[in-house]
C-alpha cells in the first residue's frame, strides 16, 4: 500500500431522483496513482456515483474534491455554493471520463476528437495539442487511424480513441463507466490492455466494470457496491477471493 495522496475524496455522498434515494451516503478516498475498481449489481448506484464524481449529476449531500479542489461548488464557512458553468467546465478538465458507448463527436475525425478539448478548454494551441494527440493515439495502438471518422472505427478503436482523448486533457483522475459491456466479446481485450497500460503508468483511476479477472490484475481496491451504499472495500484478493458480506459473496456467484 503507498502512502501517497489522497486524489479523490468523496465524502457523504447523497442523490435522489424524486423519491428514489440512489447513493445513501457513500464516502470513498483514491489515493494518487491507484486504480479503484467498482463492481455491483445494476441499478446500485455505480454511474451515479461516477457521474456525481465530475458534477454531470448535481449531488443532494456531501462533496467531492479533486487534489484537494471541490468540482462543482466552492465552500464558504460550512456551506456549500454551485460555481458558475464556466468554472465547473475548467474544473471537470482535471477529470477524464470514458463512457460505455465511447461517445465521440461523430463528425470530427479521430484527431480532431482528441485535440478539441485541449485547444477550446485548456487554450492549447493547435500545433500542440496534435503533437500530443499524435503520442496518443500511437500509445494505444491507432497512429494510422487519426483520419478516420468514429463509424469508420470498430467499438474497440473508437474506445481506444474514447481513452486517448481523456488523456489528452492530463487528468488528475480517469472515471471509465463499463468501458467495455458494449463491445463485442472480441474485442473486449484490446481495451482492456490499453487501460492496464495507462493504469501502470501510473494514472489514478476509478473504474466501473464486470470484468471481474480484470478487476483483480488491475485494481489496488476493490469496492463493492449495493443499493445505494459501498458494502465493502478492500484490495482485489480480500473481496474478490475472500467476501465478508454475504451480499458480496451473492453477487460475486453470479458475475463468476
Ligand atoms: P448502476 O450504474 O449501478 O447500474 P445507476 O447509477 O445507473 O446504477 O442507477 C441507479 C438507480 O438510479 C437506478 O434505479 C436508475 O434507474 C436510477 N436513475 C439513474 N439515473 C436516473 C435519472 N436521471 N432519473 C431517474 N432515475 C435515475
Ligand atoms: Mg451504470
Amino acid at each position: 500500500m503507498s502512502s501517497s495522496a489522497v486524489m479523490v475524496d468523496i465524502r457523504g455522498v447523497h442523490k435522489s431522483f424524486g423519491a428514489h434515494e440512489v447513493l445513501r451516503g457513500v464516502d470513498l478516498q483514491v489515493r494518487a496513482s491507484e486504480v479503484t475498481v467498482v463492481i455491483g449489481p445494476s441499478g446500485s448506484g455505480k454511474s451515479t456515483l461516477l457521474r456525481g464524481i465530475n458534477h454531470l449529476e448535481k449531488l443532494d449531500r456531501g462533496s467531492v474534491s479533486i487534489d484537494g479542489e471541490l468540482v462543482g461548488y466552492r465552500r464558504r464557512g460550512d456551506k456549500l455554493y454551485e460555481l458558475k458553468e464556466r468554472e465547473i467546465l475548467r474544473r471537470r478538465t482535471r477529470i477524464g471520463f470514458v463512457f460505455q458507448n465511447f461517445n465521440l463527436f461523430p463528425h470530427l475525425t479521430v484527431l480532431e476528437n482528441i485535440t478539441e478539448a485541449p485547444v477550446s478548454a485548456l487554450g492549447r494551441s493547435r500545433s500542440q495539442a496534435t503533437v500530443r494527440a499524435r503520442e496518443l493515439l500511437a500509445r494505444v495502438g491507432l497512429a494510422d487511424k487519426e483520419r478516420a471518422y468514429p463509424r469508420q472505427l470498430s467499438g474497440g478503436q473508437q474506445q481506444r480513441v474514447a481513452i486517448a482523448r481523456a488523456l489528452a486533457l492530463d487528468p488528475r483522475v480517469l472515471l471509465f463507466d463499463e468501458p467495455t459491456s458494449a463491445l463485442d466479446p472480441e474485442l473486449v481485450g484490446e481495451v482492456l490492455d490499453v487501460i492496464k497500460d495507462v493504469a501502470r503508468a501510473g494514472t489514478t483511476m476509478i473504474v466501473v466494470t464486470h470484468e471481474i479477472g480484470f478487476a483483480r490484475e488491475i485494481a489496488d481496491t476493490v469496492v463493492f457496491m449495493d443499493d445505494g451504499l459501498i458494502v465493502e472495500q478492500g484490495p482485489p484478493e480480500q473481496v474478490l477471493d475472500h467476501p465478508r458480506q454475504d451480499r458480496t459473496r451473492a453477487f460475486l456467484a453470479k458475475v463468476l
